[in-house]
């Protein structure tokens, strides 16, 4: 059933494990990626950002896509339909009157004051369709310059005035692949966990090594987004295929030699993060 990411999260927060959010770019990934979450009877958060709802069809087209998967292979474990990083107030509320249950408002290209504004904008309307909201203040760099953290301050000011379910920190993580082996911010990260209620988020969780994550985890860290991996271990199967059988044009063959390299990455990312065998 899709559910919003409140419980989940809160849960894994206290028994100190980490929900995935995978990101998806096709109906494929979602299969793929519900039919490992349930052999490991883990809850999954699926994410689509602005671009891959575009590239899909529109909000509707993704939440009746997944809404169908879940009746159609029978998942049982908690799912969350969730945007990632919503950009803009109407991209948000467009997405909750579509029916997903989570959403990221990004503000952080704002001023703490005008990101404050906004995001109580989309809590006031989330909280009437109980969709729950995650939010950031530092731009996490797209791409990895390790130059960007969160202030501690403001990071508390933030969380203060309003009323998010999850917050993305700046830890010195990054979007796509790391330029350098990432170091994160360890020190601030405890700091942070300390003085903040809510689970906290951490985007860019590819290419980080699994000690990190294991240590991230214990210091608050109750979610943890992928995106690209999954995408360049597909790709790499699919250019495998492709070079290997010139001759076949069945987009469904085609698309599906990528599966066993996503399911496995898949599976194995819930067992790293501790959220198997909890529903
Ligand atoms: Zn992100």
């Amino acid at each position: 059933m899709l559910s919003n990411s409140i419980k989940m999260l809160n849960k894994a927060k206290n028994e100190k494990y980490a929900i995935p959010q995978f990101n998806i770019n096709n109906l494929e990934w979602a299969k793929y990626i519900l039919e490992i979450s349930q052999n490991l009877k883990s809850p999954v958060i699926l994410g689509v950002s602005e671009n891959a709802i575009k590239y899909i069809g529109g909000y509707n087209t993704v939440v009746n896509m997944i809404k169908g998967l879940i009746k159609d292979l029978n998942i049982t474990v908690p799912v969350s339909l969730h945007l990632d990083h919503g950009k803009s107030v109407q991209s948000c509320i467009n997405a909750i009157n579509a029916g997903f249950t989570s959403v990221m408002i990004d503000g952080s290209k704002f001023s703490l004051n005008e990101n404050i504004n906004m995001t109580n904008e989309v809590i006031k309307y989330a909280k009437e369709y109980n969709v729950s909201v995650e939010a950031e203040i530092e731009n996490i760099d797209d791409n990895y310059d390790n130059n960007s953290y969160s202030k501690l301050q403001d990071i508390i000011e933030f969380i203060n005035k309003t009323d998010i379910n999850s917050f993305a920190p700046s830890i010195g993580n990054a979007h796509g692949i790391y330029k350098n082996e990432p170091k994160l911010e360890l020190n601030l990260l405890k700091q942070i966990n300390e003085n903040v209620d809510i689970p906290l988020v951490l985007h860019g969780g590819s290419g980080i090594d699994d000690e990190q994550i294991k240590k991230v985890i214990k210091l608050g860290i109750s979610k943890i987004n992928i995106n690209t991996q999954l995408q360049v271990e597909w790709s790499k199967q699919v250019r495998i295929f492709l070079n290997k059988n010139k001759n076949v044009y069945d987009p469904k063959e085609i698309i599906n030699s990528g599966k066993d390299a996503i399911q496995k990455r898949v599976m194995e990312y819930i067992i790293l993060f501790g959220s198997n065998n909890k529903y």
